[in-house]
């Protein structure tokens, strides 16, 4: 496994893969990495020949500066986990090499409704930072195949419209959401729950298998109404509980005509907040 920081190195490797007639899969994280991150170096590995895996806390993505302050930075930990993992290639680059100071990097795109739903709503501007480092990255890495998680289903969402708009040629491929023992979705800000948050946050994705259960059996409206009474403690804070279409993001009332439908949440627990999902249907 190899480590670049510029832009002009990793490039020069790629090619001698692409030479070589090596696809390349590419997995973006913002590190502190865990077993869900893994799974998608695993499902690279299964399907594409070279895996690089991108190691950056995009500065652009964080609406609140605090959660960026305090995002976790566990670089040495992560290369151990890729390495054993089965990554090729690690690109960790500083924030200079991908929005050169001398450069404009803006990058706008209109996501419509897709955006102004659940995160969209709640993390203004957000989106535009995920679609300005993603369409980077892209450039740099113009990898076959692009892995990205279920756990942030909106954002899979978003990034399959900017590869349409991009009329990219890199194929989207999901990995399921990895679960700790009791049902808590693996995430980087899992580490900062203290002992008693931790112990309390497994109900937020039982509440939401809770939902699936329901299906068929209650209507969408009751649905929602017991999930938000289930979430209904002193510890937390839901931001939001929403049905949606699984395609448009769109909240439903029934699942009539509806293809995929997708229960999403997004919960403060303490200082940390806690997004999770499951699909319906
Ligand atoms: P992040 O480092 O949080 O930006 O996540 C990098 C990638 O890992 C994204 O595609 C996430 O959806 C994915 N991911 C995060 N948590 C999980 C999980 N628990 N299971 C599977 N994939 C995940």
């Amino acid at each position: 496994m190899k480590t670049y920081k510029t832009i002009r190195h990793l490039k020069k490797r790629l090619q001698e893969y692409r030479a070589e007639g090596k696809s390349i899969g590419f997995v973006p994280t913002m590190g502190a990495l865990h077993p869900g991150h893994i799974s998608l170096i695993e499902l690279s590995n299964q399907n594409s020949d070279i895996t690089v895996c991108s190691i950056f806390v995009n500065p652009t993505q964080f609406n609140v500066k605090e959660d960026l302050d305090k995002y976790p930075r566990t670089v040495e930990e992560d290369s151990e986990m890729l390495e054993a993992g089965g990554c090729d290639v690690i690109f960790l680059p500083d924030a200079d090499e991908i929005y050169p100071p001398d450069q404009n990097n803006e990058y706008k795109v209109d996501f419509g409704d897709l955006e102004k739903v659940m995160e969209g709503e709640h993390r203004p501007g957000h989106f535009a930072g995920v679609a300005q480092v993603l369409k980077r990255f892209l450039e740099i890495v113009e990898p076959d195949a692009m892995y990205m998680g279920q756990k942030d289903y909106q954002q899979f969402t978003i990034v399959r419209a900017l590869l349409k708009k991009l009329d990219s040629p890199t194929r989207l491929v999901m990995g399921e959401t990895i679960r700790e023992k009791d049902g808590l979705a693996m995430s980087s800000r899992n580490v900062r729950l203290n002992e008693k948050e931790r112990s309390i946050a497994p109900l937020i994705s039982k509440t939401l298998f809770d939902a699936k259960a329901k299906i068929g059996k209650k209507s969408i409206a009751e649905i929602k109404q017991e999930a938000l009474g289930q979430l209904d403690i002193p510890e937390f804070t839901v931001e939001y509980f929403e049905i949606a279409d699984g395609i448009t993001l769109q909240p439903i009332s029934s699942l009539n005509g509806i293809e995929t439908a997708v229960a999403c949440t997004a919960v403060h627990l303490g200082a940390v907040r806690l997004i999770d999902n499951v699909v319906l249907k």
